[in-house]
């Protein structure tokens, strides 16, 4: 697979540099000019791992042999992803069913499996910012891996305990590092570290974010899970939800598309910070300041994947009637939650953005899927307050509540974040 950077078109790299190297000369995501068509017919009859395969093999099998690449699929994807019914002709892909119970499970384990493929240095370096979700995965992804080393910044008390627990408890190859400071202050730590040369060779540093194209390959796989689940008379009437924010997985779908994934538009579900809605249906971008909301992985107003989708549009590889866009208020949130409750469906509030979304957007004749994103425990509080009823802790989760968390404290300053990461030299 050949990617060019979006922003300084000479930059044209493999996908194994491209995953080692994250983002590209004046931050340019890289992205292919076009992607292999798929027998898909064919594809929707096998199991999930030996699809998986297949669409992996047409995408990075000009530099990983077929061995190679089937092994990163079994290690990576240990964990299934069902289509639930919620009722007649919706249902719920359920991408929760990972060891840190959010699908970021799927991008950021492929990842890691990668990145040993593509690190040929004696030692990496993951520095990588979290305000809940990312860590985890990551850190779960990265956890015991040979030649790795993870460092996650979070900020103290800006995440919630469970979630906290979810990464700090683990020890080993993983350091995490809590923060005096908010969110914004750890990404800008981060920027940091990888503007410090000295830093960056003496530890090999990589990021590990929703930027690196291998997190977006492995997230095509689980659209083409949930069109096979579907009724085969149904495809052509498949319509998507995602609920969006940094809009990767948005652009897997897309790309799923374009691979001649048969399905009739996706749409783009945001809370109300609405950058991309107000973009496509009123035609002008404008970010504005980032708002809390209940859906908060999805608390972003300058979405870092969009260059990617608006490429695909320039290409002419998707159009633009394949995408609607909706934002959906923190009222309709817990209304959506409750109709989904009141359907037999306990879910939690990024699904329930997609749900609403959905219901607004579907005509009668057609198949809604939202993606379900989190598993509802991992936002046990403001499950329980809107929906009045106790949800049980899978036993992952309960078993890490108990340990106890192992993170050092770090004043949200350079030059101790500094000191700290090349004592790990
Ligand atoms: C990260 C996340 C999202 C947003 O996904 P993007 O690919 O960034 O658009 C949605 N829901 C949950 C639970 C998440 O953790």
């Amino acid at each position: 697979m050949r990617l060019t950077n979006l922003k300084v078109a000479e930059q044209s790299v493999s996908f194994l540099q491209a995953v080692q190297i994250g983002l590209g000369k004046q931050q340019g995501l890289f992205f292919p000019q076009s992607f292999p068509q798929l027998p898909v017919d064919n594809l929707l009859a096998m199991p999930f791992q030996q699809r998986s395969q297949r669409i992996m093999q047409a995408l990075i099998g000009d530099e990983l042999s077929d061995a190679v690449i089937g092994k990163l699929v079994e290690q990576a994807f240990t964990f299934a992803a069902p289509l639930q019914s919620v009722k007649n002709n919706l249902y719920c892909l359920e991408l929760f069913h990972g060891p840190t119970l959010a699908f970021k499970d799927f991008g950021a384990r492929f990842m890691a499996q990668a990145i040993q493929q593509a690190r040929e240095l004696e030692k990496t370096t993951i520095v990588t910012a979290t305000s809940g979700d990312t860590g985890a995965a990551v850190a779960d992804a990265f956890y015991k891996q040979p030649g790795i080393q993870v460092v996650v910044l979070y900020p103290e008390g800006k995440v919630s305990a469970l979630q906290e627990k979810q990464f700090s408890t683990l020890g080993d190859n993983i350091l995490t590092l809590a923060v005096d400071g908010d969110f914004d202050q750890c990404q800008s730590l981060v920027k940091q570290v990888f503007d410090d040369q000295e830093v960056v060779s003496a530890l090999h540093v990589n990021s590990a974010n929703s930027i690196n194209i291998s997190r977006l390959l492995a997230q095509v796989c689980y659209y083409f899970e949930a069109v096979a689940q579907c009724p085969p008379d149904s495809r052509e009437q498949i319509v998507f939800s995602v609920p969006s924010g940094n809009f990767g997985n948005l652009c897997a779908g897309l790309i799923a598309k374009a691979m001649g994934l048969p399905f009739k538009r996706i749409i783009a579900a945001t809370n109300s910070n609405d950058t991309v809605p107000r973009y496509w249906n009123e035609g002008y971008w404008q970010g504005k300041p980032t708002q809390a909301t209940l859906s908060n992985a999805m608390d972003i107003s300058e979405p870092n994947n969009w260059p990617r989708i608006e490429a695909m549009l320039t290409r002419g590889l998707i159009a633009r009637s394949d995408i609607h866009a909706y934002s959906v208020t923190e009222a309709d949130t817990e209304t959506a939650l409750r109709a989904l409750d009141k359907l037999g469906y306990v879910s939690e509030p990024h699904a329930a953005v997609a749900y609403s979304a959905l219901e607004r957007d579907l005509a009668d004749n057609e198949v809604g899927v939202f993606l379900g994103t989190a598993h509802p425990a991992k936002f046990k509080q403001s499950v329980e307050e809107i929906l009045g009823k106790t949800i049980e802790l899978p036993g992952v989760l309960a078993a890490c509540q108990k340990k106890d968390s192992l993170s050092e404290r770090i004043p949200a300053d350079y030059q101790q974040l500094r000191k700290r990461l090349l004592q790990l030299r």
